[in-house]
């Protein structure tokens, strides 16, 4: 060992490499790790990062401590890759003896040396074949694989569910998940269990969905049980008690919208305890006068539901947002930690959803233990121990007239990854602080119906002034016993990574400006500041080979979240290299710095004389269609498509109907839209000329 060190000191990796072929001692050559439920749950296990949130109890934590507060300032790039064929990057990669596996745009999986970054193996789904012309639901991103007994598994944009050869990067099976005409999409990382492996969808706002999980054979693919998160029609017979037990909670026709609660993210399984639980979506559409005109608290929407991991059976669900109406869903990490509460050991989840409340629940029952706010609820004043709901606040629901919400539907907290450490006892929260008004006049409620692949809130949301904070996001660190705040970082930009929290005393966290920071975990001081040059959307992982402890992480500006504030920093569509950057404290890596931030600058056409009429058609054909989703709002680009007001294209009718009628970027993810007419064409180029010609004016 120690002459590898002296090798891993000089950095030459490919010696490295050869001698690991050699040395029996090296960590490659010993006897490979069965990855199953008793490895996933080993929080000992410091080489590897086995699953999502590290092990079985999602925490994102790891024991190691090499990297520590007194020593991270020394923290440099070990090794790095360059993607150049990706965009956003949000994955969480996995080690698993020595390799590092990482899911990139269009959901192509790498394998690569978790040493020295030398590519192994490279698997293309071929989403862009897969998905056909139904890519208007989704994104090319998505946040992660999961690994079971020699199998990486991944879920694909057009919803296929993989299994995958770790050795040699073939397909072993693979299942389909969902009709692919439907709209819906996933994003999500797949939750390999007990010989299975689940997997949910998106699609909420993109038509009337009906929200699922499904469990599949982790070794053949055979389908194992699925769990349906409302109610269908009555009239076709329930699936179960509990779908006969939630309908109770709806009222009026409510299939006839779907009803939402879609399971994009979320996915824990407690071995101990032998526990599925799941982090259940929104409603369909967001304004319950539409779906469930008389009330109700439509379960399961917003909920943490338990399930018998065997079976799917329902076992309980604990409700953070009844008869939910602004989009807040319950998507968001679903932490195991056990906690002393006034003297009592407590199995707890840790739960820190979109609506800005930290609920404590108890893991064996789902009774809520303790929930306070993270940050400004204007919907709700507390939440109700004795009954476990909230207490709204009159005018909340937009029943009067406009509602000024906070949080927004962004959340106080989305699907970035909140982190929990047991020695410093808390969770690191990426947190936003954002307010909407929330108004449904003039819209028709009881005529208004969702159509495939067009979708829709059913409520308008309107940007304010007025916002709860100076400051639209931090970093916060929350004490779930004591259920306050032990201490936050104000930022300047929203959408900031998830968190990753060490036994150095560090929490990591990547930011939108580019930035990578390690904070002293106890008291927030900065103890390490990185500057990657391009604004980062993944959290980090941590592993330790042959004495080396490395920090890894993927650079790739994305989300679902685009335009807004985001393309001030100049992380224009393809202007900077995507990377997957790895740190270590004797880290020698020369890598070259990026392309500066860019900020597309909108063309001028002052030949092109903007009909505001059929500018205004097609601002309409442009929210409908969905062209948000990657060019922004407003036709602000956040950098996940091009920047339209900048592109020749749509000045040319020609090269514009070949592009979004007939599909000539389809590879790149621009969907072709078939139906399309002529004069839905010449009013988006009006519309994204008249933005054009807005951006410049002085
Ligand atoms: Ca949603």
């Amino acid at each position: 060992m120690d002459t590898l060190s002296v090798y891993t000191k000089i950095h030459n990796h490919l010696v490295i490499l050869s001698i690991c072929t050699l040395l029996i001692s090296c960590s490659q050559s010993q006897e490979a790790l069965i990855v199953d439920d008793k490895t996933i749950a080993d929080e000992s296990i410091t080489s590897d990062w086995l699953a999502y949130g590290r092990t079985h109890n999602e925490r994102r934590f790891s024991p190691v401590e090499d990297i520590n507060v007194s020593n991270v300032a020394d923290l440099k790039v070990d090794w790095f890759i360059d993607l150049p064929e990706d965009v956003g990057l949000v994955s969480t990669p996995l080690v698993v003896d020595g390799v590092l596996y990482f899911t990139g745009t269009m959901n192509i999986i790498r394998a690569v040396n978790a040493v020295t970054g030398e590519l192994i193996w490279r698997f293309d789904p071929e989403v862009v074949k897969y998905i056909g012309n139904k890519k208007q639901a989704g994104f090319v991103h998505n946040r992660g694989i999961s690994f079971y007994k020699g199998k990486v598994f991944t879920a694909t944009w057009d919803g296929r569910l993989i299994a995958i050869d770790a050795k040699t990067g073939t397909e072993i099976w693979t299942a389909v998940t969902f009709d692919p005409e439907r709209a819906l999409f996933i994003t999500g990382a797949p939750k390999a269990f007990k010989g299975k492996v689940l997997i949910g969808n998106g699609g909420t706002e993109h038509g009337p969905s009906r929200g699922f999980v499904t469990a599949y054979d982790a070794e053949t693919g055979e389908e194992a049980w699925k769990f349906y998160i409302v109610p269908g029609n009555p009239a076709d017979g329930f699936e179960n008690d509990a779908m006969e037990m939630a309908a109770k909670t709806w009222t009026g026709e409510w299939w006839k919208h779907g009803g939402g609660g879609n399971a994009w993210n979320a996915f824990t399984y407690d071995p101990d305890l032998d526990i599925l639980y799941i982090g259940t979506g929104n409603g369909s559409p967001w304004n319950r006068k539409i779906r469930s005109p008389d009330g109700g608290d439509n379960l399961f929407l917003c909920a943490i539901v338990a399930l018998d991991p065997d079976t799917g059976e329902y076992l309980w669900h604990y409700q953070t947002n009844p008869g939910e109406s602004w989009d807040y869903n319950s998507n968001m990490d679903i932490i195991l930690a056990d906690l002393n509460i006034n003297g009592e050991e407590i199995k707890a989840i840790l739960h820190a959803p979109k609506n800005g409340f930290f609920y404590v629940i108890n893991r064996e029952t789902g009774k809520l233990i303790s929930a306070e706010p993270f940050a400004e609820t204007s919907w709700a004043s507390h939440i109700d121990l004795a009954t476990g709901r909230p207490v709204e606040i009159e005018g909340a629901r937009y029943e009067n007239d406009t509602a000024y919400i906070t949080p927004s539907n962004y959340g106080a907290h989305s699907w970035h990854a909140m982190s929990y450490n047991p020695q410093t006892g808390l969770a690191y929260i990426p947190a936003l602080h954002r307010a909407l008004n929330y108004t449904d006049e003039g819209i028709d409620i009881e005529n208004w119906h969702s159509v495939e692949f067009q979708g829709g809130f059913g409520v308008k949301v309107f940007d304010v002034t007025n916002q709860p904070r100076d400051y639209p996001a931090s970093l916060i660190a929350w004490d779930p016993v004591k259920q306050r705040e032990a201490w936050s970082v104000p930022q300047d930009d929203f959408w900031n990574a998830g968190t990753l929290t060490t036994g150095g005393n560090l929490v990591f966290q990547g930011r939108s400006d580019g930035k990578l920071l390690a904070y002293n975990a106890s008291t927030g001081d900065t103890v390490w500041t990185f500057d990657v040059g391009l604004g980062i959307s993944a959290p980090p992982i941590t592993y330790k080979i042959d004495g080396r402890q490395y920090i890894s992480l993927l650079v790739g500006w994305g989300g679902a979240y685009s335009g807004l504030s985001a393309n001030d920093h100049g992380w224009a569509y393809k202007a900077q290299m995507r990377r997957l950057i790895t740190f270590s404290l004797d880290g020698l890596a020369d890598m070259p710095k990026l392309s500066p931030p860019i900020n597309p600058v909108p063309i001028n056409a002052p030949d092109f004389v903007v009909d505001q009429e059929l500018a205004s058609t097609g601002a309409i054909i442009y929210d409908k269609n969905n062209c948000s989703w990657c060019h922004g709002q407003n036709v602000l680009s956040g950098g996940m498509g091009p920047d339209l007001r900048a592109s020749p294209i749509p000045l040319e009718k020609i090269a514009f109907a070949a592009v979004v009628r007939d599909g000539a970027k389809s590879e790149q993810g621009m969907p072709p839209m078939p139906d399309i007419t002529d004069e839905e064409l010449v009013s988006l180029m009006h519309y994204i000329r008249r933005t054009a010609h807005e951006a410049s004016q002085p």
